[in-house]
């Protein structure tokens, strides 16, 4: 309702001065975005499906061209992709394998190497509370990052789904009450057992990364309003909290605007600056001033 009022004195105001003084569309003075799921392969090839340039110079290209000011990166379960690129507020995730070695992960976390970790689930084929992955929730707990899980769909074939479907995220979120927990994807295409799982539990969270991936301008409007823009609206008021959802892209599988555009359609204006930044902002912990 009081959205409603707003809408009628922007365009009360639109009549009188005769300039898009308000429009439903119009970003939020400041507006910032920190995009919370993407990768530093840096392969320096194109991407097939997406046309992305997948390099350091791109992705910093994007990000500014888009006002994105921090990012959260997911290194693969080697971490063979990891770089430091916290000179422009670029975060990695420690991106587990079957066995991580926890000597190390200790170290680095300690140093800030990391301010995260990923767990692939489907990919390596274990569940969120496999014994392999205990130490790694000490770690969390005694460094205060936030453990992200890869759920939903996977791009290899040899995965398997079970292990990556959200449900088990709920158990090891009681069990570790004072870690946050982040479901990428929202378990996609899983979105209502990810919604009730970040709903039931408060240090539950996901972002909203891939719901559809390549080359967006493809796509049809009614494609993107199906598989993009109606899961995430429907998730964001089923949670009834704005502070759950973080935007991301799983760049460099999609160009940033053209997701930023779909999320922007999914959630009311007037949480942009809760989803688009301020969420990811405290879950990752970017520091003040990004
Ligand atoms: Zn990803």
């Amino acid at each position: 309702m009081k959205m409603f009022h707003l809408l009628k004195f922007g365009l009360l105001l639109n009549l009188i001065t005769g300039c898009a003084y308000f429009t439903r569309d119009q970003e939020p003075a400041n507006f910032k975005i920190i995009d919370a799921h993407i990768h530093t392969h840096f392969s320096g090839d194109r991407d097939e499906d997406s046309g992305v340039l997948d390099s350091e110079a791109s992705l910093l290209d994007e990000m500014k061209a888009n006002n994105v000011v921090g990012a959260v990166a997911h290194t693969n379960r080697t971490q063979s992709d990891y770089k430091d690129l916290k000179k422009h507020n670029i975060i990695h995730c420690y991106g587990s394998g079957a066995k991580p070695d926890i000597r190390k992960l200790d170290i680095d976390l300690k140093n800030n190497k990391y301010g995260c970790i990923k767990i692939y689930l489907g990919y390596v084929r274990q569940y969120p509370n496999d014994p392999h992955y205990l130490p790694l929730y000490k770690l969390a707990e005694k460094y205060n990052v936030p453990v992200v899980f890869h759920t939903g769909d996977t791009y290899a074939k040899d995965a398997l789904l079970k292990y990556a479907e959200p449900l088990s995220i709920d158990e090891v979120a009681v069990t570790y009450p004072n870690i946050n927990f982040v479901i990428a994807h929202l378990g996609n295409p899983w979105v209502e057992t990810a919604a009730e799982v970040v709903y039931k539990n408060s240090n539950v969270y996901a972002d909203i990364s891939a719901f559809l991936i390549g080359d967006l301008s493809k796509r049809s409007p009614a494609d993107i309003e199906e598989y993009v823009v109606k899961p995430i609206r429907w998730t964001f008021h089923f949670c009834e909290n704005p502070k759950k959802l973080m935007f991301g892209t799983d760049w460099s599988l999609t160009h940033m605007k053209p997701y930023i555009e779909a999320v922007k359609k999914a959630i009311p204006r007037e949480h942009w600056n809760d989803v688009f930044y301020n969420n990811a902002k405290m879950v990752f912990k970017f520091p003040d001033g990004t």
